[in-house]
């Protein structure tokens, strides 16, 4: 196949979650299945990896004729295709930012470059061309490709062998606005109606999901449990509807992860400062040290025993934080150490640094974005707290896994796919899990992680070890999207 994966964010260049995770991993593991294999992305900012190709493409965005440069770099097999504009220009720290139209904007010419790519960058040699052509998708702030598409291509017997994708990474966030707003993006009339919605949520609406969602030939949510949450009314987001209408053509497949980036053997976050890189087979001495190294570099009391819990994520209703605020006094209780690092809403920044205020010896709340400190706090913690009340896929549990660190979950979604609950009996399990959002049922999970690792270190270890040595490599996952029929 010819593969075109198209993405707002990017890791290593751009990145605010999962999303650009999945954007820098997937790609490579087609590539690596013989795959030709493209990844569009807009160029935020001046990356060394991507050179000026020369190729210009004028094209009609939003009312005005405007003109895209692509820029290109071949690394592991894929060709990355940074789409150059200036709406995209300075927008790195601030990808999803701006007023609607320039979002909107922003959106339609990604997905516009994107469709072109195909036909005009050589990527080192010939261009993709359309013969065997897949396009994936993600979120809505590429839904328009489907339905550009359809509406300007394969209308027009251009590109008919191309097929699209659309991926679900989450329902949260639909592109929704002024039904007037349709009329902006160049779409034909009778294909207005794909984005019109009406629900107790928006009412009367544009929902730009929505319409990718019918337009794509096939649908991919980023886990088996997300597939079917997405379907009902609580993880649907008023768009449950359409994808029950739509079950036929949707699948899960959940998210590998890029041992690359993320394995404890090599990464290179853990060669400084007291860290130190570790495998299972060396796991107690490789945790300790890089235990010590967290408590030291944070300045909390530096003790081996003491549980060490951490969490790593947005600062979000979605990603349950409340529900470690609401516990704390107990954990502080339990003599546990926290460390809290994400960014996001104003309230939830606060809260972290107030848990930080209020017992400096034993709570550390670190406000921002910093990928080297969720390496460290991924290595040097005993246990990865993600009380999320939806959760798609989630990467940090598998990379707490990964590195022998054991996840407190809440079981939904991709969360209830990857982390199987520990059972004392059969000695089997990853993590421990818990089956309602309240502090109540999360803090049962945490007492009894707590207690196995105090009192059965055994049991606590065999856990860990489970948990590193699964596969959870993007190979398996990339087997499966090859699978997607079209
Ligand atoms: P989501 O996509 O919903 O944000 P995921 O668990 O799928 O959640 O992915 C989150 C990714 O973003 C992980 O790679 C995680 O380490 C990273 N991340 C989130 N917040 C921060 C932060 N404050 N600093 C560094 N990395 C972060």
């Amino acid at each position: 196949m010819n593969v075109v994966l198209v993405g707002a964010e990017c890791a290593p260049w751009s990145k605010t979650g999962g999303l650009g995770d999945v954007m820098g991993a997937l790609p490579k593991a087609l590539a690596r299945r013989g795959h030709r294999t493209m990844a569009v992305v807009p160029r935020y900012s001046n990356y060394e990896e991507g050179w000026e190709t020369g190729v210009r493409v004028r094209m009609r965005v939003m009312g005005s004729d405007t003109e895209v440069g692509y820029f290109h770099g071949y690394i592991d097999g894929v060709d990355y295709v940074f789409v150059d504009h200036a709406c995209f220009q300075g927008r790195q720290g601030d990808i999803y930012g701006g007023d609607r139209q320039s979002i909107l904007f922003r959106c339609a010419l990604l997905c516009k470059a994107a469709l072109e790519a195909p036909w005009h960058v050589p990527c080192g040699g010939a261009p993709y061309g359309d013969e065997n052509l897949v396009f994936i998708a993600n979120d809505w702030h590429t839904a328009l490709l489907p339905v550009y598409l359809q509406a300007h291509y394969r209308d027009y017997n251009k590109m008919t062998f191309a097929r699209s994708v659309l991926v679900i990474h989450n329902m949260a966030h639909q592109g929704r606005g002024p039904l007037a707003e349709v009329a902006g993006l160049e779409i034909p009339e009778h294909y207005t109606h794909l984005f019109q919605l009406y629900d107790p949520i928006g009412g009367e609406h544009m929902n730009i999901f929505k319409a990718g969602l019918i337009a794509a030939h096939r649908l991919v949510a980023v886990s088996h449990g997300y597939a079917w949450e997405c379907q009902t009314a609580e993880g649907g987001w008023g768009l449950d509807g359409v994808l029950r209408e739509h079950a036929w053509k949707l699948r899960g497949i959940v998210n590998g992860m890029d041992y690359a980036e993320w394995s404890p053997q090599s990464d290179p976050h853990l060669r400084s400062d007291g860290y130190s890189n570790y495998g299972p087979d060396d796991i107690a001495a490789g945790k300790a040290r890089c235990k010590a190294a967290l408590q030291r570099e944070l300045g909390l009391p530096e003790d081996p025993n003491v549980p060490l819990l951490g969490f790593i994520g947005r600062l979000d209703y979605q990603k349950g934080v409340d529900l470690i605020r609401d516990n704390f006094d107990w954990l502080m209780h339990e003599g546990a150490q926290l460390v809290l690092l994400g960014s996001g809403r104003d309230d939830l920044e606060n809260s972290l640094r107030e848990m930080e205020a209020s017992r400096h010896q034993q709570c550390r709340g670190w406000v921002g974005f910093n990928v080297r400190l969720a390496h460290r706090i991924t290595a040097g913690c005993d246990m990865l707290l993600m009380p999320s009340r939806f959760e798609p896929c989630g990467l940090n549990q598998l990379y707490a896994m990964a590195y022998g660190t054991v996840p407190i979950v809440h079981a939904v979604g991709g969360l209830r796919d990857t982390v199987h609950p520990y059972n004392p009996y059969e000695n089997t399990g990853t993590g421990w899990t818990f089956d309602w959002a309240d502090a109540g049922s999360f803090r049962d999970a945490m007492g009894n992680a707590i207690y196995t690792y105090r009192e059965f270190r055994d049991s606590f270890r065999a856990v860990q070890l489970r948990g590193m040595r699964q596969d959870l490599s993007w190979d398996h996952a990339a087997e499966l999207y090859e699978q997607v029929r079209l």
